[in-house]
């Protein structure tokens, strides 16, 4: 599975360029792959319209509640009319800079579920969690509460690894690391949602992913694709990306 999280990236304008690019390169995109990008709001809309079929999209964000007064929120039902399948929820943005809890994340997997949407729950620890050897008592925490209310149902959830230290900062795990914590992710998967649930559910690397790191990081037995910032943006790196999958 190859993800683009576009963050405060692209307006309508640029989406339309990005797709443009991508539909000449269409015959490049293996069937074998799932394909997704994550535009801004602004953008659902068009990029659904506009982009090659196999390329799905996803939101950035969601509010748990169905409606309300929740002044710059954006809801399911409104995401729903956007032909939107995946939501990322719990990116490490959000976490640091908008306030999000685990708890909060967790009442977000529960409602875009329930709303037919398939999250991208975001995890990852930061740089003094990681040198006080705290990655995995952070990265069980954060996946432990928010499956808490999850479906126990793989297909219906992704999960994505995001060291903190390694968005967009051109560092990475080695990825025998990755590997590693992604396999103590699926085993706290199997705990909280049963074995099956574990098996299936996908689970994906991100943090300074591009077409020349992608496929070291693919190749490990846990690792089922990756969820990539800036390297996304471009559309012939998305494709170069997919091809060194
Ligand atoms: P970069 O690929 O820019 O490091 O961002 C990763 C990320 O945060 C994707 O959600």
């Amino acid at each position: 599975m190859l993800v683009g999280n576009w963050k405060m990236f692209k307006t309508i304008h640029e989406t339309r360029h990005f797709a443009e690019v991508l539909g000449r390169n269409v015959g490049k995109l293996s069937a074998d792959i799932d394909f997704a990008v994550c535009p801004p709001y602004t953008a659902l809309q068009v990029a659904k319209v506009v982009l090659p079929a196999q390329i799905l999209t996803g939101a950035q964000n969601m509010h748990q509640a169905e409606d309300g007064a929740y002044t710059g929120e954006i809801s399911a039902s409104m995401l729903k009319e956007l032909g939107v399948t995946y939501v990322v929820l719990g990116h490490s943005e959000r976490r640091q800079m908008f306030a999000e809890t685990d708890g909060g994340v967790r009442d977000k997997v529960e409602a875009a579920q329930t709303a037919g949407f398939v999250p991208i729950v975001c995890v990852g620890e930061n740089d003094s969690e990681r040198e006080a050897g705290q990655t995995m008592a952070v990265v069980g925490r954060q996946t432990r509460i928010a499956l808490e209310k999850a479906a126990k149902d793989g297909d219906k959830l992704v999960v994505a690894y995001e060291p903190v230290w390694a968005i967009g900062t051109g560092k990475t795990p080695s990825p025998a690391d990755a590997q590693a914590v992604i396999q103590g992710i699926r085993k706290v998967v199997a705990e909280v949602l049963g074995e099956d649930a574990a098996s299936q559910v996908r689970i994906l690397y991100g943090g300074s992913v591009k077409p020349g790191n992608i496929a070291q990081f693919v190749s490990q037995p846990d690792i089922d694709g990756a969820l990539v910032g800036g390297a996304s943006l471009d559309p012939e790196s998305f494709v170069a990306m997919a091809q060194s999958m």
